[in-house]
C-alpha cells in the first residue's frame, strides 16, 4: 500500500513485483509466485477494515489462483481483516494458523547464503571470527546480528534510526559507526539490511569487502552495478535468494496441514543449497551473481512450464 503519484507507476510496480515473486519463489523451489497487490493509498491511513475487507472479498472471487501476503505499507492486522473475507492470505498470526512474525526466519535465510559465500570466499562456512558490517537494524537487521553473535562473528552495524542503535550495542558485543561511515569500514562481509539501492558507484567507490550479502530487496541500484561488483572481485549474494526465508517459511504451511517450525525451517536451510547453485552458474557461465539467479529461477520455471502441460491445472493452495 503506497501512495502512487498516478496509476501507471502503481501498475508498472505490481508488475515489477509479481515479477519479482516469480523468480524468488522459482529460485527457492517453493511452487509459487506471479502475482503482486498494489493498493493506491496512504499506508498510514487509519480506518484499514474496509479497505482490506474490500480486498479480501476480491481476492476471494479469483478462487485460490492470488494468496495475498504482508509487504511494504500493510501490518499483520490488515492481513487479518483479509482473512474474514477469504482464506486466501497466508501471512498470519500464530492464533489464527499463521506461522506469526517472520523477520528471524528470513534473517535466518540470509545467514545460510552468507555461510555459503564464505565458503566459497574462505574455504570454510564458519562465521567465528568473521568481520561483517550490518547496515540496517530493524526487524531483520536486528535478527541477523543475534544469530551472527551466537555464530561469534565480529559485527560493525550502523542505523538512522538511534534507539535500534542502543538496542543492538546494549544486547551484542558490536561496535556502532554514523550511518554514512558503514561502506568504508574494512569488514569481510558488508551486509545490507536496510532499504535498496545501497549498491551504487558512491558505495562501490568506498567498499573493501570480500562479499556483500544481506536481506535488503533491490540491494543494485542498477543492473550495471552487479557486473561492476563481479569485476571488482566482490561476491554478491542475489537478494531474492538471500531474502527467501521469511517467505519460505511463511508459505510452508499452504498444503501440509499447518505451521510445522521445525520443516519450515528445514526449507529455509537450503538457502545454503540455493547460493551454491548461483555461485556454479556464475563461474560455469562467467555471468555476475544477480544473473546467475535470474538463470536458476527461469531454468525452474521451464521445467514446471513442462510438468503443466502433461497434468493440467495445478493445485492452488499447494
Ligand atoms: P524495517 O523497516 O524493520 O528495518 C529497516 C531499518 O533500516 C530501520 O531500522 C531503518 O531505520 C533502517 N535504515 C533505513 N535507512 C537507513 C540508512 N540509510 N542507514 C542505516 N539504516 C537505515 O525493515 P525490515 O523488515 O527489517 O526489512 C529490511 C529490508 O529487508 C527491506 O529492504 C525489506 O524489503 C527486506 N526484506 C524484509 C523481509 C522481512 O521478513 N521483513 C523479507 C524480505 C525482504
Amino acid at each position: 500500500m503506497w501512495q502512487y503519484p498516478s496509476e501507471m507507476e502503481a501498475m508498472e510496480d505490481a508488475l515489477r513485483l509479481a515479477r519479482g515473486m516469480t523468480y524468488k519463489y522459482a529460485a527457492a523451489g517453493v511452487n509459487l509466485g506471479g502475482g503482486k497487490t498494489v493498493i493506491v493509498g496512504d499506508p498510514y491511513r487509519k480506518d484499514r477494515e474496509p479497505v482490506f475487507r474490500v480486498l479480501g472479498k476480491f481476492i476471494n472471487r479469483l478462487g485460490g489462483k492470488y494468496i495475498t501476503g504482508e509487504d511494504v505499507g500493510t501490518t499483520l492486522k490488515d492481513m487479518e481483516y483479509i482473512r474474514m473475507e477469504t482464506p486466501y492470505v497466508v501471512t498470519l498470526p500464530t492464533y489464527l494458523g499463521g506461522a506469526g512474525d517472520i523477520a528471524p526466519m528470513t534473517a535466518f535465510g540470509t545467514i545460510q547464503a552468507m555461510r555459503a559465500c564464505a565458503k566459497e570466499i574462505f574455504g570454510t562456512d564458519s562465521m567465528e571470527g568473521r568481520s561483517v558490517s550490518v547496515q540496517g537494524l530493524g526487524a531483520v537487521g536486528y535478527n541477523v546480528v543475534k544469530q551472527l553473535s551466537e555464530l561469534k562473528a565480529r559485527m560493525i552495524v550502523t542505523d538512522i534510526n538511534a534507539e535500534r542503535v542502543k538496542r543492538v550495542v546494549e544486547e551484542f558485543n558490536v561496535r556502532a559507526v554514523p550511518p554514512e561511515d558503514i561502506y568504508s569500514m574494512g569488514v569481510e562481509i558488508y551486509s545490507p539490511c536496510a532499504l535498496g539501492a545501497t549498491i551504487n558507484d558512491d558505495s562501490l567507490k568506498k567498499l573493501k569487502c570480500k562479499i556483500i550479502c544481506g536481506c535488503a530487496n533491490n540491494q543494485l541500484k542498477e543492473e550495471r552495478h552487479g557486473e561492476q561488483v563481479q569485476k571488482m572481485g566482490i561476491l554478491y549474494a542475489p537478494d531474492y535468494v538471500t531474502n527467501a526465508g521469511g517467505t519460505i517459511f511463511d508459505t510452508d504451511r499452504l498444503g501440509v496441514g499447518g505451521v510445522n517450525h521445525e520443516r519450515g525451517k528445514e526449507k529455509v536451510a537450503r538457502i545454503y543449497q540455493t547460493m551454491e547453485q548461483t555461485i556454479q552458474i556464475s563461474k560455469q557461465e562467467k555471468i555476475p551473481t544477480y544473473l546467475a539467479a535470474d538463470r536458476l529461477a527461469e531454468e525452474r520455471i521451464r521445467k514446471v512450464a513442462e510438468v503443466k502441460k502433461y497434468g493440467g491445472e495445478l493445485d492452488p493452495m499447494f
